[in-house]
């Protein structure tokens, strides 16, 4: 069965590659990924706008080969006119969908940056462009890790809907029961749109042990331990995250989730092969 048959929500996320042989293999990776059948493929925005040029630069070439390419932004330094001009510049190129968000002050800059909230860059691009483009916030089941209280997570979280939000994809998680309390609790606070899981498939243990403690997202205890048995030897690894990454997409599906939004480092395995193993293309 397809992902179309099932409607569900199927994405890819790629980073913007620095030298041009990244940009030629992204441009591999996403043809690949792209007989997956894709709703869309989005590319993140540096902390700061320090990948604007690139950032521009992929969605501008995927535009070119037709694909649905979706711009993450943040408001880093920019000025109003500057973020107009890039939105615009994206309207023009034919571009619908846009990721916003406050993103994280680049390293280096201490507090000197002053930080716009999501829910104003979604109340900024609503009114300048009306409904023109779909806007995807970020949520956080496990909550963000500057957050004061739960409830005033899920609270911002209904403000960015309120500011005009459609949908939301989160930070990645490997505890369903933490996506499933979220939603509940989402709910309660009024929020009725898609809440999209996004979905880490495993590659370097090490890597995303590191980035997970700085982002929030926690590995189970069980994980780390199952991983740490594999060191040394990958393939065993990758065999075991596949299945498990699998299992937690099966277990969200089967409960609802409106669909899938991987982050894919880039690579084509092991999301294709989790993609392939659920079903959602042939
Ligand atoms: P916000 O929703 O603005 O929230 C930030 C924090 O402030 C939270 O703790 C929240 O509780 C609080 N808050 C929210 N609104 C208000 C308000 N109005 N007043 C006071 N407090 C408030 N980072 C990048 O740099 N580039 C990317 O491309 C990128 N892509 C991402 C994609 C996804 C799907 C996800 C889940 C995250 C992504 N991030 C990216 C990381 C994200 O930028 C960081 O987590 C950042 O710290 C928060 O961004 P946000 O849009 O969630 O912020």
């Amino acid at each position: 069965m397809s992902n179309e048959d099932k409607d569900i929500n199927l994405s890819f996320e790629f980073f913007p590659p620095k030298t041009e042989q990244g940009q030629e293999k992204l441009k591999a990776v996403r043809t690949q990924l792209n007989k997956l059948n894709p709703d869309f493929f989005s590319v993140t925005y540096g902390a700061g706008g320090s990948t604007r040029d690139n950032t521009k630069g992929v969605i501008k070439a995927m535009r070119e080969e037709g694909l649905p390419a979706a711009p993450h932004l943040s408001f880093g330094g920019d000025h109003e006119e500057t973020m107009y001009e890039m939105v615009d510049g994206y309207k023009s190129i034919g571009v619908d969908r846009i990721v916003a968000l406050r993103g994280d002050m680049p390293s280096g800059m201490g507090a000197a940056m002053q930080m716009v909230y999501a829910n104003e860059l979604v109340a900024f691009i609503r009114e300048k462009f009306g409904n023109h483009f779909h806007l995807s916030v970020a949520a956080y089941p496990e909550i963000h890790p500057e957050a004061r209280s739960y409830r005033e997570d899920v609270r911002y979280l209904k403000g960015k809907f309120d500011a005009g939000a459609n949908s939301a994809i989160t930070q990645y998680f490997y505890n369903p029961d933490a996506y499933f309390y979220f939603l509940e609790e989402c709910g309660k606070e009024g929020i009725d749109a898609p809440i999209i899981p996004g979905i880490m498939p495993i590659t370097n243990y090490q890597n995303l042990a590191r980035f997970s403690d700085a982002c929030g997202a926690e590995i189970p205890r069980w994980i780390r331990k199952r991983l740490d048995d594999f060191s040394g030897n990958n393939e065993s690894l990758t065999s075991f995250a596949t299945d498990l990454v699998t299992e937690l997409c099966e277990t969200l599906l089967e409960n609802g989730a409106p669909g899938l939004h991987f982050y894919t480092m880039n690579q084509i395995e092991p999301t294709r092969s989790i993609v392939l193993n659920l079903g959602l293309s042939e």
